[in-house]
């Protein structure tokens, strides 16, 4: 069983069946879903992305200064998170937001000794604002701070239930990896993370678990060490 996970959300998955903003429904049963595996007392820090909101590369396409987009984008993580906190309090659940970049009172600064402190103390630490720094993506943001955080893995709560050999949702003869090696992932160019990510990943040991959360169970399921997604290992 897994002691202390970094979960990563996309905000696209927060968006739910309306493809953008935040689905109430879903970010309800995505804080049951944590709050489930908080209470069995497995340490949860959440990196929360922001893509249902706003995406720095696509603005940069429509004419926005790239770095300025990516601010943007940083900020909408901010906004997610806020509304991840929300329901968290909303079923008693301690949790806490920590922001890459300075914004008190949104969210307190975020420190590697306060981060392991609030886990410790069976706090969920949601972690927003990605690297603070333009140019990379809250995956990016996750596996840093799987890293930093000592986690014993990098979950990755997706729509789909693992990693296949290409989108499962376009190609219906795709087929699922049950265990997939890093270099495997950036060979074949599979978009379940971007590359960034994955290499640092592999470069420090971390491993990365892919599966569906929007399942209700499914994040116990995956403590619990059913195989129900896929591992990406060494
Ligand atoms: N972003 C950034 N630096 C980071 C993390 C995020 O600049 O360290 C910006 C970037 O523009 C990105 C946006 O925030 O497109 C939203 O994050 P992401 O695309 O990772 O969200 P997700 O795809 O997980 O919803």
């Amino acid at each position: 069983m897994f002691k202390r996970i970094l979960l990563k959300l996309s905000g696209e998955s927060l968006a739910g069946k309306q493809g953008y903003g935040i689905d109430t429904e879903r970010l309800h049963e995505y804080a049951e879903q944590i709050q489930a595996i908080a209470r069995k007392g497995v340490q949860v820090a959440i990196v929360i992305g922001g893509g249902n909101i706003f995406r720095g590369l696509s603005g940069s396409k429509q004419g926005y200064d790239r770095v300025k987009g990516d601010q943007m984008g940083m900020l909408a993580t901010v906004i997610n998170a806020l509304a991840l906190k929300s329901a968290f309090d909303t079923i008693a659940q301690p949790s806490r937001v920590l922001t890459s970049i300075s914004m008190q009172p949104i969210g307190e600064y975020y420190s590697h000794d306060k981060a392991i402190r609030l886990l410790e103390e069976g706090t969920v630490v949601i972690l927003a604002g990605g690297t603070g720094s333009p140019y990379f993506t809250t995956d990016t943001g996750s596996s840093l701070r799987a890293l930093e955080i000592q986690a014993d893995v990098m979950l990755k709560g997706t729509r789909v239930d693992g990693i296949y050999t290409a989108d499962p949702e376009k190609d219906p003869t795709a087929t699922k990896f049950t265990e997939i090696t890093y270099d495997e992932v950036i060979r074949r160019g599979l978009k379940v993370m971007d590359q960034t990510a994955t290499v640092m990943c592999k470069e420090n040991g971390m491993p990365i678990y892919v599966f569906n959360m929007d399942t209700p169970g499914n994040l116990a399921r995956v403590i619990n060490g059913e195989q129900i997604g896929t591992l990406v290992t060494p």
